[in-house]
Protein backbone atom coordinates (compact mmCIF):
# COMPACT_ATOMS: atom_id res chain seq x y z
CA UNK A 1 0.00 0.00 0.00
CA UNK A 2 1.20 3.45 -0.56
CA UNK A 3 1.35 5.77 2.09
CA UNK A 4 2.50 9.23 2.53
CA UNK A 5 5.00 10.02 4.77
CA UNK A 6 4.21 13.95 6.40
CA UNK A 7 5.59 15.80 8.96
CA UNK A 8 3.74 17.96 11.30
CA UNK A 9 4.85 20.36 13.64
CA UNK A 10 3.70 21.86 16.96
CA UNK A 11 3.37 25.73 16.66
CA UNK A 12 7.18 27.69 16.89
CA UNK A 13 9.41 25.06 15.37
CA UNK A 14 11.87 26.02 13.68
CA UNK A 15 11.71 25.83 9.59
CA UNK A 16 15.50 24.53 9.54
CA UNK A 17 14.75 21.23 11.28
CA UNK A 18 11.88 20.45 9.61
CA UNK A 19 14.12 20.36 6.95
CA UNK A 20 16.63 18.53 8.02
CA UNK A 21 13.94 15.96 9.41
CA UNK A 22 12.53 15.60 5.71
CA UNK A 23 16.32 14.52 4.90
CA UNK A 24 16.57 12.07 7.25
CA UNK A 25 13.21 10.61 6.41
CA UNK A 26 14.34 10.66 2.39
CA UNK A 27 17.53 9.01 3.79
CA UNK A 28 15.79 6.43 5.97
CA UNK A 29 13.47 5.37 2.81
CA UNK A 30 16.66 5.51 0.29
CA UNK A 31 17.71 2.58 2.30
CA UNK A 32 14.58 0.30 0.57
CA UNK A 33 14.91 1.59 -3.39
CA UNK A 34 12.18 -0.82 -3.87
CA UNK A 35 9.81 0.47 -2.08
CA UNK A 36 11.24 4.30 -1.81
CA UNK A 37 8.30 5.70 -4.38
CA UNK A 38 5.38 4.14 -2.34
CA UNK A 39 6.09 6.36 0.70
CA UNK A 40 7.30 10.01 -0.63
CA UNK A 41 7.71 12.55 2.49
CA UNK A 42 6.10 15.61 2.46
CA UNK A 43 6.75 18.52 4.49
CA UNK A 44 3.57 20.15 5.69
CA UNK A 45 4.62 21.69 9.06
CA UNK A 46 1.74 23.63 11.23
CA UNK A 47 -1.05 22.78 8.96
CA UNK A 48 -4.87 24.28 9.74
CA UNK A 49 -7.86 23.80 7.16
CA UNK A 50 -9.39 26.87 6.43
CA UNK A 51 -12.40 25.94 8.53
CA UNK A 52 -10.39 24.96 11.41
CA UNK A 53 -12.26 27.82 13.95
CA UNK A 54 -16.07 28.19 13.83
CA UNK A 55 -18.08 30.96 15.27
CA UNK A 56 -20.73 30.26 17.69
CA UNK A 57 -23.28 29.91 15.15
CA UNK A 58 -21.35 27.78 12.69
CA UNK A 59 -20.56 25.54 15.85
CA UNK A 60 -24.01 25.52 16.72
CA UNK A 61 -24.46 23.23 12.96
CA UNK A 62 -21.74 20.76 14.18
CA UNK A 63 -22.61 17.44 15.17
CA UNK A 64 -23.04 16.27 19.21
CA UNK A 65 -19.64 14.68 18.39
CA UNK A 66 -17.58 17.52 16.83
CA UNK A 67 -19.14 19.27 19.42
CA UNK A 68 -17.58 17.35 22.19
CA UNK A 69 -14.15 17.56 20.35
CA UNK A 70 -13.99 21.33 19.90
CA UNK A 71 -12.03 23.90 22.47
CA UNK A 72 -13.54 27.24 23.03
CA UNK A 73 -11.02 29.58 22.64
CA UNK A 74 -10.61 32.88 24.34
CA UNK A 75 -11.66 34.77 21.16
CA UNK A 76 -15.34 33.21 21.43
CA UNK A 77 -14.61 30.98 18.66
CA UNK A 78 -13.81 27.13 18.46
CA UNK A 79 -11.14 24.91 17.42
CA UNK A 80 -12.57 22.08 15.32
CA UNK A 81 -11.24 18.80 16.31
CA UNK A 82 -8.70 17.15 13.18
CA UNK A 83 -8.49 20.68 11.54
CA UNK A 84 -5.04 21.43 12.42
CA UNK A 85 -2.16 20.76 14.12
CA UNK A 86 -2.84 23.60 16.87
CA UNK A 87 -6.31 21.28 17.70
CA UNK A 88 -4.41 18.03 18.42
CA UNK A 89 -1.17 19.45 19.64
CA UNK A 90 -3.69 21.19 22.58
CA UNK A 91 -5.24 17.72 22.74
CA UNK A 92 -2.00 16.01 23.28
CA UNK A 93 -0.98 18.89 25.83
CA UNK A 94 -4.43 18.12 27.78
CA UNK A 95 -3.59 14.53 27.97
CA UNK A 96 -0.24 15.36 29.72
CA UNK A 97 -2.05 18.09 32.13
CA UNK A 98 -4.06 15.22 33.69
CA UNK A 99 -1.48 12.33 33.74
CA UNK A 100 -0.10 15.01 36.50
CA UNK A 101 3.06 16.64 33.20
CA UNK A 102 1.64 20.37 32.80
CA UNK A 103 3.56 21.47 29.64
CA UNK A 104 4.41 18.55 27.98
CA UNK A 105 3.03 16.44 25.09
CA UNK A 106 1.50 13.05 25.50
CA UNK A 107 3.02 11.24 22.72
CA UNK A 108 1.13 8.19 22.76
CA UNK A 109 -2.24 10.55 22.62
CA UNK A 110 -1.03 12.40 19.40
CA UNK A 111 -0.28 9.84 17.61
CA UNK A 112 -4.01 8.65 18.54
CA UNK A 113 -5.31 11.69 17.26
CA UNK A 114 -3.70 11.34 14.25
CA UNK A 115 -4.49 7.78 13.20
CA UNK A 116 -8.08 8.95 14.18
CA UNK A 117 -8.29 11.60 11.95
CA UNK A 118 -11.10 11.03 9.07
CA UNK A 119 -8.30 11.90 6.12
CA UNK A 120 -6.24 9.02 7.24
CA UNK A 121 -8.83 6.42 5.44
CA UNK A 122 -8.88 8.97 1.95
CA UNK A 123 -5.06 9.57 2.16
CA UNK A 124 -3.12 6.42 3.97
CA UNK A 125 -0.01 8.19 5.77
CA UNK A 126 3.04 7.88 8.40
CA UNK A 127 3.05 11.05 10.82
CA UNK A 128 6.39 12.52 11.83
CA UNK A 129 5.36 15.20 14.67
CA UNK A 130 8.14 17.68 15.53
CA UNK A 131 7.06 19.26 18.39
CA UNK A 132 9.20 21.84 20.64
CA UNK A 133 7.89 21.24 24.02
CA UNK A 134 8.77 18.09 26.28
CA UNK A 135 7.10 14.90 25.35
CA UNK A 136 6.38 11.89 27.49
CA UNK A 137 4.81 8.33 27.64
CA UNK A 138 1.79 7.66 29.83
CA UNK A 139 1.44 4.01 30.63
CA UNK A 140 -1.28 2.29 30.51
CA UNK A 141 -2.00 2.98 34.07
CA UNK A 142 -1.84 6.29 33.59
CA UNK A 143 1.32 7.25 34.89
CA UNK A 144 3.59 9.08 33.29
CA UNK A 145 7.51 7.69 32.36
CA UNK A 146 10.07 10.15 31.56
CA UNK A 147 10.41 12.18 29.04
CA UNK A 148 11.13 11.11 25.69
CA UNK A 149 13.57 12.43 23.13
CA UNK A 150 11.67 10.50 20.66
CA UNK A 151 9.07 7.92 20.10
CA UNK A 152 7.94 5.79 17.27
CA UNK A 153 5.09 3.37 16.98
CA UNK A 154 4.51 0.69 14.30
CA UNK A 155 2.71 1.37 11.04
CA UNK A 156 1.64 4.73 12.37
CA UNK A 157 3.95 7.65 13.03
CA UNK A 158 6.56 9.19 15.39
CA UNK A 159 6.48 12.03 17.66
CA UNK A 160 10.44 13.74 18.13
CA UNK A 161 10.97 16.27 20.71
CA UNK A 162 13.43 19.20 20.23
CA UNK A 163 13.57 20.65 23.92
CA UNK A 164 16.01 18.33 25.45
CA UNK A 165 17.93 17.95 22.13
CA UNK A 166 17.90 21.83 21.95
CA UNK A 167 19.53 21.81 25.42
CA UNK A 168 21.86 19.34 24.98
CA UNK A 169 23.41 20.06 21.63
CA UNK A 170 22.14 24.07 20.95
CA UNK A 171 25.33 25.10 21.33
CA UNK A 172 26.56 23.27 18.21
CA UNK A 173 23.55 23.83 15.63
CA UNK A 174 25.00 22.60 12.91
CA UNK A 175 25.58 19.21 14.94
CA UNK A 176 22.23 19.38 16.60
CA UNK A 177 20.71 19.10 13.11
CA UNK A 178 23.02 15.75 12.84
CA UNK A 179 21.48 14.52 16.12
CA UNK A 180 18.11 15.20 14.83
CA UNK A 181 18.46 13.03 11.95
CA UNK A 182 19.47 10.16 13.82
CA UNK A 183 16.68 10.04 15.92
CA UNK A 184 13.82 10.28 13.09
CA UNK A 185 16.15 7.36 11.36
CA UNK A 186 16.20 5.66 14.60
CA UNK A 187 12.24 6.17 15.07
CA UNK A 188 11.26 5.37 11.75
CA UNK A 189 13.38 2.13 12.30
CA UNK A 190 10.54 1.57 15.14
CA UNK A 191 7.56 2.63 12.59
CA UNK A 192 8.80 -0.07 10.60
CA UNK A 193 9.66 -2.64 12.96
CA UNK A 194 13.24 -2.51 12.47
CA UNK A 195 14.33 -4.57 15.10
CA UNK A 196 11.33 -7.41 14.80
CA UNK A 197 11.29 -10.40 17.27
CA UNK A 198 12.91 -13.75 16.36
CA UNK A 199 16.55 -12.36 15.74
CA UNK A 200 19.52 -12.73 18.47
CA UNK A 201 20.95 -9.37 18.63
CA UNK A 202 17.64 -7.73 19.23
CA UNK A 203 16.64 -6.81 23.08
CA UNK A 204 14.37 -5.12 24.92
CA UNK A 205 16.63 -3.80 27.93
CA UNK A 206 15.49 -0.85 29.72
CA UNK A 207 11.24 -1.19 29.05
CA UNK A 208 12.15 1.52 25.46
CA UNK A 209 11.11 -1.30 23.18
CA UNK A 210 13.11 -3.85 21.36
CA UNK A 211 16.25 -1.97 20.17
CA UNK A 212 19.11 -3.57 18.24
CA UNK A 213 22.63 -4.96 20.00
CA UNK A 214 24.77 -4.69 16.54
CA UNK A 215 27.92 -2.24 17.71
CA UNK A 216 27.21 0.84 15.46
CA UNK A 217 23.36 0.77 14.24
CA UNK A 218 21.64 3.03 14.23
CA UNK A 219 19.08 0.90 16.20
CA UNK A 220 20.44 1.00 19.29
CA UNK A 221 19.16 2.31 22.64
CA UNK A 222 20.26 4.89 25.40
CA UNK A 223 21.61 1.94 27.68
CA UNK A 224 23.99 0.54 24.44
CA UNK A 225 24.50 4.09 22.94
CA UNK A 226 22.97 7.85 23.46
CA UNK A 227 22.01 10.38 20.74
CA UNK A 228 25.61 11.45 20.31
CA UNK A 229 27.30 7.82 20.02
CA UNK A 230 24.84 7.13 17.93
CA UNK A 231 25.20 9.65 16.02
CA UNK A 232 28.81 10.03 15.66
CA UNK A 233 28.77 6.10 14.51
CA UNK A 234 26.13 6.98 11.69
CA UNK A 235 28.41 9.97 10.88
CA UNK A 236 31.20 7.40 11.10
CA UNK A 237 28.98 5.19 8.69
CA UNK A 238 27.75 7.45 6.20
CA UNK A 239 31.85 8.26 5.50
CA UNK A 240 32.19 4.97 5.29
CA UNK A 241 29.49 4.72 2.56
CA UNK A 242 27.14 2.51 5.13
CA UNK A 243 23.83 2.72 5.62
CA UNK A 244 22.48 3.92 9.37
CA UNK A 245 20.94 0.77 9.31
CA UNK A 246 22.66 -2.69 10.27
CA UNK A 247 21.92 -5.15 7.11
CA UNK A 248 19.66 -7.27 9.87
CA UNK A 249 17.55 -4.09 10.96
CA UNK A 250 17.00 -3.52 7.20
CA UNK A 251 15.95 -6.44 6.21
CA UNK A 252 13.49 -6.47 9.33
CA UNK A 253 12.34 -3.46 8.01
CA UNK A 254 12.03 -5.13 4.48
CA UNK A 255 9.59 -7.56 5.81
CA UNK A 256 7.24 -4.86 7.19
CA UNK A 257 7.15 -2.97 3.71
CA UNK A 258 6.69 -6.61 1.25
CA UNK A 259 3.66 -6.88 4.16
CA UNK A 260 2.25 -3.27 3.81
CA UNK A 261 2.32 -4.11 0.11
CA UNK A 262 0.53 -7.45 0.43
CA UNK A 263 2.18 -9.18 -2.07
CA UNK A 264 2.60 -12.93 -0.83
CA UNK A 265 5.55 -13.39 -3.12
CA UNK A 266 7.53 -10.81 -2.16
CA UNK A 267 6.29 -11.15 1.75
CA UNK A 268 7.98 -14.71 1.22
CA UNK A 269 11.00 -13.59 -0.26
CA UNK A 270 11.62 -10.83 2.27
CA UNK A 271 11.08 -13.51 4.92
CA UNK A 272 13.52 -15.61 3.77
CA UNK A 273 16.08 -13.26 3.26
CA UNK A 274 15.66 -11.95 6.91
CA UNK A 275 16.18 -15.64 7.93
CA UNK A 276 18.75 -16.49 6.02
CA UNK A 277 21.10 -12.86 7.03
CA UNK A 278 19.47 -13.43 11.20
CA UNK A 279 21.13 -17.03 11.11
CA UNK A 280 24.48 -15.94 10.10
CA UNK A 281 24.27 -13.07 12.63
CA UNK A 282 26.37 -13.34 16.09
CA UNK A 283 25.10 -12.38 19.36
CA UNK A 284 26.49 -8.78 20.67
CA UNK A 285 26.07 -9.29 24.50
ZN1 LIG B 1 14.24 3.29 20.13
ZN1 LIG C 1 20.62 -3.01 13.69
Amino acid sequence: MRKQIFIVSQHGVEPEYLRCVKEAAEEFMSMFPQYKDDYPVKLLGEWRDSDYLVDIRGYSRLSPEEKAKCIPMTTGEYMRPYKSTDWAMAEAKRSAYYAGRPHQIDAMKLLDLMNEDPTVSSIPQININIVKDDAVVVDENGRPNNFVYGMGRGDSGLVLSLKRLKDRYGHNPEYLKEVIKTLTIHELGHVFSATRDGRHNVANRDGYGAHCDCPDCVMRTDSRADSKKLTDDRLRRKREGKPPLCPECISSAEVTFAYLRGNSQELDGAIKKFNYIKDRSETYS
